[in-house]
């Protein structure tokens, strides 16, 4: 039996950032880790179910206020279903720093989840949350983190219109120092994603279909595909893959 956890969980690193993937699987989460070598500030790209346990068992409790932005590409539960759980985490132990949420215009389900979280417990939040919505070439900078939010191409698997209806959805590119780390989101070959991840130091990219399908509407990146928007960044790790049981039962 494997570890599954090592498994689906990637890091990469240089002198000025580290990249830590903690968990990505395709249906079930995924959560980029990016953490500032320079101030120790750490970044969030999506944040899946799961989230506050990876960044436990990272061994410290820093990142509580050392989060300076959650950026999240786009409203499917393994994307963003980890939010309420780390912000309940975050008041319990007291953040005081506020909190930046990056999401797509129109993403309602993480609009949906802060609402939530702030009718439940208002002025017991002891730190701001702003939430930003924003689209296709958005810069978003703090004093830690330069972001550029671009326009991919997921398809809406809740939509039941049998039109190729898009989602809200994002890729990022940030940029720490010299450093720039890019991730593509959920996204079939595009455009947007060649923008998202060209001459990054380190894209990572959705690998989650082992081939492309011949017809249909395309919601996410086959291998070979995913490889060749690899190619157009100085290095890339092939993320949100299928779980091994699934393939198995395919
Ligand atoms: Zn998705």
């Amino acid at each position: 039996m494997s570890n599954l956890v090592e498994d689906y969980s990637y890091r990469w690193e240089n002198d000025e950032v580290l990249v830590e993937i903690t968990y990505s699987v395709a249906g079930v989460s995924t959560t980029v880790v990016i953490t500032s070598r320079f101030t120790g500030k750490m970044m969030l790209l999506d944040v899946g179910d799961g989230a506050l346990r990876d960044l436990l068992a990272r061994g410290s409790i820093d990142f509580v206020n050392d989060i300076d932005v959650i950026a999240i590409t786009h409203g499917h539960f393994d994307h963003m279903g980890g939010l309420y759980p780390l912000l309940g985490f975050m008041r319990m132990l007291g953040r005081s720093e506020p909190l930046n949420i990056l999401a797509p215009a129109g993403c309602v389900e993480v609009t949906n989840v802060v609402h939530a979280f702030r009718q439940a417990y208002h002025s017991t939040i002891p730190f701001r949350i702003f939430i930003h919505e924003v689209g296709n070439n958005t810069g978003f900078d703090t004093d830690f983190f330069k972001t550029e939010a671009v326009e991919v191409e997921h398809f809406g698997l809740e939509n039941t219109s049998g039109e190729d209806r898009l989602m809200p959805a994002l890729g990022f590119r940030v940029r720490v120092g010299q450093t720039l780390v890019a991730y593509t989101g959920d996204t079939r070959y595009c455009e947007g994603a060649e923008k998202v991840v060209q001459n990054a130091d380190i894209a990572i990219i959705e690998a989650t279909r082992t081939e492309a399908p011949e017809a249909g509407f395309r919601v996410h990146l086959s291998e070979e595909e995913a490889q060749r928007l690899g190619s157009l960044a100085k290095e890339f790790l092939l993320v949100h893959r299928l779980p091994a049981s699934v393939i198995n039962d395919g």
